[in-house]
């Protein structure tokens, strides 16, 4: 199925009515990838990969909506905010090509959740244990930064892939504050019911919500984003994201007792 064919992938209602409707999660991700529902960001992902960078002028840029990376059985979901134009949107794999994932995978992998700590391409071997990395926008946008138009179109996928984790979902992990703002209704139109006030993101945020008839309790968590610039100032260093990823872990019951 070529993503330029699939009937009805450039109409903005292309998620909210497909997403929900998907039974699995490898349905769910073929049927992402064939997604063009934003203009401004498919253009934005086709020319970037026209353009290239120039360490990877010899690449064939995955150019497409990048799907969640992880088992169907995760009980931990760490959630970006959305692909990076020479990382995800080269590779095709989340976090996957670019020094953010290679920050996150140490991380993972330092607490036996990343079969490695690194992340280069999609056909590397790299497995993950009970950890979904995903995100509220699949597609790269210009300056990282999603519309709020974009970032609402996109949410049916997020929502569905939660509602397919949600028998064994027990924690979710946000990096970044204008992740934690795309995720939070992102959780409510999953199921999940929010504190009022919302909770407010920070470095250590950990706000537990309740069960409900539908959902299981989960645990949010916030982390700083592994961006460069974060990471390069110090303003998160590896233990910290490893101390909120081992919280995650231990809710999620993967690690070791
Ligand atoms: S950002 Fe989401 S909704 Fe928009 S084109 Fe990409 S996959 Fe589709």
């Amino acid at each position: 199925m070529d993503g330029a064919g699939t009937a009805g992938a450039d109409g903005p209602d292309f998620p909210a009515r497909h997403a929900p409707r998907c039974s699995g999660l490898g349905e769910l991700d073929a049927l992402v990838t064939q997604c063009r529902a934003c203009p401004r960001l498919v253009a934005w992902r086709e020319e970037t990969a026209a353009t290239k960078r120039a360490a990877f002028r010899d690449w064939d840029y995955w150019a497409r909506p990048v799907p969640g990376f992880g088992p169907a059985d995760a009980t931990v979901a760490v959630v970006g905010l959305a692909p990076a134009a020479h990382g995800g949107n080269r590779t095709g794999r989340m976090f996957t090509g670019d020094a953010t994932g290679d920050f996150l995978f140490v991380a993972l992998h330092s607490l036996g959740l990343a079969s490695q700590p690194t992340s280069l391409h999609a056909e590397d071997g790299l497995t993950l244990r009970g950890v979904r990395l995903t995100s509220p926008v699949h597609c790269a946008p210009p300056a990282n930064k999603p519309t709020p138009g974009e970032r609402d179109t996109c949410r049916p996928w997020l929502a569905a892939e939660l509602e397919l984790l949600s028998p064994g979902l027990r924690a979710v992990v946000v990096l970044g504050g204008f992740g934690w703002q795309a995720v939070l209704p992102v959780l409510v139109e999953a199921g999940w019911q929010l504190p009022r006030p919302r909770p407010a993101f920070g470095h250590g945020a950990h706000v537990v919500l309740p069960a409900t008839e539908r959902r299981q309790e989960l645990h949010l968590l916030g982390s700083y984003h592994p961006s460069q610039r974060n990471t390069f100032t110090g303003r998160l260093t590896m233990p910290m994201l490893v101390d909120v990823l081992r919280e995650a872990a231990s809710v999620g019951g993967l690690l070791a007792a």
